[in-house]
């Protein structure tokens, strides 16, 4: 799986870097090419103009005087351009007749002169200026147009706009400067383009900067950029979450195994407990003292077991009917009887419990025999979780309408990060260097059950110098 998140994220920045790359050419190829187009359009303009001026010239009778004959040869009609006033003498002119035009004429008429003007500057003047040269038709005419076509320069404000405008006929929104001064306004830059109209003989070069294409990139794709990364963003997640459901699957199929091995190891104490006892009072004559104390054994472990029971089954069935319908418990005759019980259980090593009543007595409303579990309980782990001689304080207090008990022993302690989650069903503080303590993770869990259905609560800190304190709060009557 990990492999496969890894693969299909590695080719999701893979595409998005080729596409990249692939953007910056496009981007790279689309300016130069716009640019180069933007300048040949510009110059056609000045072209326009150059020959606008060239029919202004041609129809001034005081610069160019128009005549035509008839060619009596081929017998066509022939225009003859000349100056009006010849800068050298005896410089000719040009003659010439035109395919198209079919009247014969001896004299020249004003529609055959606007005609004439219109067909020679637009298809003779203007394919010569496109070639980048002047042709002296007349020596005046050439003069003039000499000094206009050199003068002629490239016209930025209608190259910007033709060029905004091929820009975005490719889609390119970017803003531009043309000829930037420095880099730091333009980091990226076209070719140098020539817009003079003699390219061959001149020299005026224009470029255009524009800002990072990574910017450009980024506006672009922007939309495919974001799409992949939700993608790589959701296959993470429900890589992480497949991952948290597996490894607590996993955790679960521990858990049920301790479970069920710690279950039996549980269920078997009470019960050969019982059977020895039933055995012994069985076979032999005791006298009543030791009968009554054999039998405190038996109902001590049915106790457990009956306790194990309503823990295993998550609920105290006990505790299903409302907490106000069941007695009064005096807690002070409930921690009597759970040391008592305490000489019951074999732990064969010194146990030392100190008891400190709080001097005034403490009732709770409640089900005595789940609150002598809970006690238990904390009694059992005192006793599971010390390893050398056992210590346990219990003290009650009165605390406002609260009653409040203390369990404390001298024990391995619970870390810090395990205070709160030892109260969650099957939860077991890692063994680590702990010793292996028989449990199945569910007398905390049920401790805090009951105590919640009696309007209680529970809570751990650190006993010191080692051990846990366990503090329960009663609402008092
Ligand atoms: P169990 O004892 O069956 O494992 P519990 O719910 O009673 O289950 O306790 C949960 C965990 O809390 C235990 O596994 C143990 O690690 C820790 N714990 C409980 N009581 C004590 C204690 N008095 N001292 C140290 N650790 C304790």
């Amino acid at each position: 799986m990990t492999g496969c998140v890894g693969g299909i994220i590695g080719l999701q920045l893979f595409w998005n870097y080729q596409n990249y790359e692939r953007t910056k050419a496009t981007f790279s190829h689309d300016t130069n090419e716009s640019l180069s187009r933007a300048v040949g359009r510009e110059r056609a303009e000045r072209h326009g103009l150059l020959v606008g001026q060239v029919k202004r010239w041609l129809a001034d009778t005081s610069f160019i005087r128009i005549t035509c004959d008839i060619n009596p040869r081929y017998n066509v009609t022939v225009f003859h351009i000349n100056d009006r006033y010849p800068k050298f003498k005896g410089s000719l002119g040009e003659s010439f007749s035109l395919e198209n035009f079919k009247p014969k004429l001896k004299q020249i008429t004003p529609e055959a002169k606007r005609f004439l003007i219109e067909h020679f500057a637009e298809k003779t003047v203007r394919a010569d200026l496109q070639k980048g040269y002047i042709y002296y038709y007349t020596q005046r005419l050439g003069d003039s147009l000499t000094v206009a076509f050199r003068k002629s320069r490239v016209r930025l404000y209608r190259l910007q706009a033709i060029y905004q405008s091929e820009l975005a006929a490719k889609g390119i929104q970017t803003p531009f400067r043309l000829n930037p001064t420095s880099p730091e306004e333009a980091p990226f830059l076209t070719r140098s383009v020539n817009t003079t109209l003699r390219p061959l003989t001149d020299n005026q070069f224009v470029r255009a900067g524009f800002e990072s294409p990574d910017a450009y990139f980024l506006r672009t794709m922007r939309w495919l950029i974001l799409s992949t990364f939700g993608l790589i963003l959701v296959s993470l997640i429900c890589f992480g979450y497949t991952v948290k459901t597996l490894l607590s699957q996993h955790k679960l199929v521990a858990l049920k195994d301790d479970f069920i091995n710690n279950m039996t190891h549980e269920l078997n104490t009470p019960l050969t407990s019982i059977q020895i006892t039933a055995e012994a009072l069985k076979t032999f004559d005791h006298s009543p003292q030791t009968q009554r104390e054999y039998l405190d054994i038996i109902t001590y472990q049915t106790g457990k077991l009956i306790d194990l029971a309503a823990q295993i089954l998550g609920a105290n069935r006990q505790l299903n009917k409302s907490v106000d319908k069941c007695g009064v418990v005096d807690l002070d005759e409930l921690v009597q009887k759970a040391i008592r019980e305490l000489s019951h259980r074999m732990t064969g090593r010194p146990v030392q419990v100190s008891y400190h009543p709080g001097g005034v007595p403490l009732r709770v409303q409640g089900d005595e025999l789940s609150l002598a579990n809970v006690l238990g309980n904390l009694i059992d782990n005192a006793l599971k979780y010390t390893l050398d001689e056992v210590s346990i304080r219990i003290e009650t207090t009165a605390r406002d309408r609260q009653a409040e008990i203390v369990v404390a022993d001298n024990g391995i302690g619970i870390p810090a990060e395990y205070r709160k989650r030892v109260f969650e069903p099957f939860f077991r503080v890692p063994k680590g260097s702990q010793h292996d303590v028989k449990g199945y993770g569910l007398g905390l869990s049920y401790v805090r059950q009951v105590l919640q259905r009696h309007g209680g609560s529970i809570r751990v800190e650190a006993n010191q110098p080692a051990g846990s304190v366990f503090t329960l709060t009663l609402p008092r009557l």
